[in-house]
């Protein structure tokens, strides 16, 4: 079966071909990008003509990751928010942020307020920042880390087997990144975001090595000398800002339509309970050798940074209680629900 009868098999949209003069800018380098990281994990990448913000693997039989154009969309609008919003000031260009929030603006989802499912254009949504090279060296970062991510996510269930592991129970070799979380039978809930969070976590671990690698090799390269200099000076600064954008990310997805729905319905964990579940194997993992201590204050600074970006590039009032309000004993009780599933869904199964 080749990919585009996989994709046919599964209802999915037709993959796309991407042209070198894609309006985004930046979908062809990607595209290599994203094929090199699948690779590794023995997986075909694809791009997807759908304006939806998704994202899917299938194993069946070959593993393919496929990402709705959509989605890089989305990410690229949300990178040059951040390279026009003039935060991160060590990084030359813009001058003070801007900050107008009001209430209708902060009443609307920011994947609203990013315009969802228009494309992206890169001659006219550079205007204003990209003359300066080191805000277009942040968009590149910034997009790079929210794109990678997405990749690495869909990568973590092909790596632990979810479609085939799935498989014991369901005829369904396919998951569906949705926007949306479709409602499920609480029994399925618990190991469904247990995948969630199981992925989440390969893609955390795997996006801070291949960032971290990518600078040491190219050290002598401008871009690597801007970005160590004024970005990710040292590992805690490396992973606190990458939380920082990953915070972002869970911000820009959060369609805040599940607060009324049980938590055991749900086929993915609420976006802030993602972001906490990243902090509890943040202190567990201590990546790059960091101590506990310095995984504390990695969370801390990540929790108040990331609401300040988030208020800057969408326009909105801080929300602090973001992830204040998955911070109940019940959240807590769920989440060791969740936790007692992770043994069933970890690892490559032996291969037949
Ligand atoms: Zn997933």
């Amino acid at each position: 079966m080749n990919i585009e009868e996989i994709l046919q098999k599964y209802g999915l949209p037709h993959s796309m071909a991407v042209r070198h003069n894609d309006p985004s800018g930046w979908m062809t380098p990607f595209a290599v990008e994203a094929q090199g990281i699948c690779s590794v994990s023995q997986a075909s990448f694809v791009f997807l003509e759908s304006r939806k913000m998704q994202a899917v693997a299938v194993q069946d039989p070959v593993n393919l990751v496929a990402v709705y154009a959509g989605m890089f969309w989305i990410l690229c609008r949300l990178a040059s928010s951040v390279a026009a919003g003039g935060i991160f000031p060590a990084l030359q260009g813009v001058s003070e942020p801007t900050w107008k929030p009001d209430l209708e603006r902060s009443l609307r989802t920011p994947r609203d307020l990013l315009d969802e499912g228009k494309p992206f254009d890169w001659e006219l949504e550079k205007i204003g920042w990209s003359e300066a090279g080191e805000r277009q060296i942040l968009f590149h970062v910034v997009l790079s880390l929210c794109f990678r991510f997405v990749v690495l996510h869909e990568v973590g269930h092909i790596e632990n087997d979810h479609c085939r592991r799935r498989l014991r129970t369901r005829n369904n070799l396919l998951l569906v990144d949705r926007p949306s979380p479709r409602l499920i039978q609480p029994s399925e809930a618990y190991e469904s975001q247990a995948r969630e969070l199981i992925a989440d976590g390969f893609a955390f671990q795997q996006l801070i090595r291949i960032f971290d690698n990518q600078l040491t090799q190219s050290r002598d390269l401008e871009y690597s000398r801007i970005v160590r200099e004024h970005l990710v000076a040292d590992a805690p600064s490396l992973i606190r800002f990458t939380l920082c954008i990953i915070f972002l990310y869970f911000r820009l997805s959060d369609r805040s339509d599940w607060h009324t729905t049980p938590l055991n319905r749900l086929s993915h964990p609420p976006a802030p309970f993602r972001m906490k579940a990243l902090f509890a194997l943040l202190v567990e993992a201590k990546p790059f050798g960091i101590n506990e201590e310095q995984a504390g204050e990695i969370i801390s600074e990540t929790i108040v940074v990331g609401d300040a970006l988030a208020s800057v590039v969408f326009d909105v009032y801080p929300q602090p209680d973001w992830l204040k309000r998955i911070s109940t004993p019940d959240h807590d009780c769920h989440f060791n629900k969740i936790y007692e599933q992770f043994g069933n869904w970890s690892g490559r199964l032996p291969t037949v």
